[in-house]
């Protein structure tokens, strides 16, 4: 069923590092060898074997809307005809910043970037540009890309990997990162205790995705709003998965709490390597060139990824019905496995908000890192492989979100509901 695949990974692993270009992709999570895709449209993936599945990974979360979406496909075409790159401001980046600005609650100014890692590595310079303090508070489990900063305790790819301590991250770098349980008020209130005026930033996943998705328990982004007032800490919600995916305005709009700095990734750039970190001006104006805070990307702001963003962003602009169908396709999913899992006497949490949703075999709420580790993910394992056989491309560790996109179909919701209930009897 996996020649092609298996041929091609043997080739890969001899010219790339683990024959992958992003450390999630080799499986290493469920065990077995990775799937080469072949090409995507709609709901579904075409493997290089003739193999297609129905996807719940989305590329980890951009193609909310299925892949190949025709109108990002077109203007990526119309848009190339005129230069990849110009390297000098263009107008399409400021109706980006316009539009982003008009989608996302308390934002005055945005800076685009090429990923989510330089989003939130900017941002927390940022933070300690605007503070003039240089510790940080960050939640286990919680993910914020690869800068230096951020591999502690970190979700995704780190907790799938279980890497306790990184080669390469220096112990002075490491010694400013601070880290709390998620959802956990008190741990974060005695952080800042024990290290009085020392902390510039607390940075959160307001839904969190990189350890499967979790919830934040009622009263406990409220709470770091309040803390972070009382201590003159910025807060930043790190949006990347969130921004634009739980509602038009994100994680800020859903839930209603204002973050003082903002990351993007993933959705806003339409499948393109984009990121974006945005504030208030009085925070922005300190990036470089107005501010001392430097900041920079050569290939920042380009036409094709800005084209590709901004017709995605205007879809869901103009549509919010596309929250809604979201928010439905997601709810019925989260039924019928729940279902399964029940008469198939399975314990089982499946967390969901919006559409990200995962599924832990555990009887006791998931609700942190620790929690997330303690799931039954030997059966993760044999649950994505059993998925895998029947069609169902699920996110090959139990340390990430799935992510629904409005392509599905009633049918493939259907079918994926049946492939599950399939899979638990030959697991069984
Ligand atoms: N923050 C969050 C919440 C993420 O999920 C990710 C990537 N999954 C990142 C930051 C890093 O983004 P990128 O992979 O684009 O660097």
């Amino acid at each position: 069923m996996f020649q092609n695949s298996q041929t091609l990974f043997e080739r890969a692993r001899q010219v790339i590092p683990g024959g992958v270009n992003s450390p999630v992709r080799a499986f290493k999570g469920v065990g077995g060898s990775p799937v080469f895709m072949q090409s995507a449209k709609g709901a579904y993936l075409h493997d290089v074997d003739g193999n297609t599945y129905l996807d719940y990974i989305n590329s980890w979360g951009p193609m909310i809307l299925g892949h190949a979406y025709e109108p990002v496909l077109k203007a990526i075409q119309e848009y190339a005809t005129y230069s990849t790159s110009f390297g000098t401001p263009t107008e399409l980046e400021i109706k980006m910043a316009e539009l982003i600005v008009s989608m996302v609650p308390n934002i005055d100014m945005v800076r685009m970037v090429n990923s989510g890692t330089e989003a939130c590595m900017s941002a927390l310079r940022i933070a300690r540009g605007y503070t003039g303090k240089n510790k940080f508070i960050k939640f286990e489990g919680n993910y914020h890309g690869h800068a230096d900063s951020f591999l502690v305790s970190a979700g995704s790819g780190v907790a799938t990997l279980d890497i306790q301590s990184i080669p390469g991250v220096t112990q002075a770098v490491a010694n400013d990162t601070l880290t709390a349980p998620y959802n956990n008020l008190p741990a974060v209130q005695q952080l800042i205790e024990e290290n009085p005026d020392s902390i510039a930033a607390i940075i959160v996943e307001p839904v969190a995705g990189n350890m499967g998705c979790i919830l934040p328990q009622p009263g406990f982004l409220e709470g770091l709003r309040t803390l972070c007032d009382t201590h003159h800490i910025l807060l930043i919600f790190d949006e990347v998965m969130t921004g634009f995916r739980l509602a038009r305005g994100g994680a800020q709009e859903r839930l209603g709490i204002r973050a003082d700095l903002l990351t993007f990734g993933k959705i806003i750039g339409g499948g393109m390597p984009v990121g974006a970190f945005a504030g208030r001006k009085e925070i922005m104006e300190w990036v470089a060139p107005v501010g001392k805070v430097y900041q920079a990307g050569t290939l920042s702001g380009n036409p094709i990824a800005m084209i590709a963003g901004y017709t995605m962003l205007s879809t869901l602009d103009l549509h919010p019905e596309i929250y809604t169908q979201l928010e439905e396709k997601s709810a019925y999913l989260v039924q019928g496995l729940k279902q399964v899992f029940t008469e198939a006497g399975i314990v089982h949490q499946v967390n969901q908000l919006g559409s990200m949703m995962s599924v832990h075999f555990a009887e006791y709420p998931i609700i942190d890192f620790t929690a997330a580790a303690g799931a039954n993910n030997e059966l993760f394992k044999l649950f994505f492989h059993a998925m895998l056989e029947r069609g169902v491309y699920l996110p090959p560790s139990a340390f990430e979100s799935w992510f629904i996109s409005n392509a599905l179909s009633q049918e493939d919701l259907d079918k994926t509901i049946a492939a599950a209930k399939d899979s638990m009897k030959a697991i069984a």
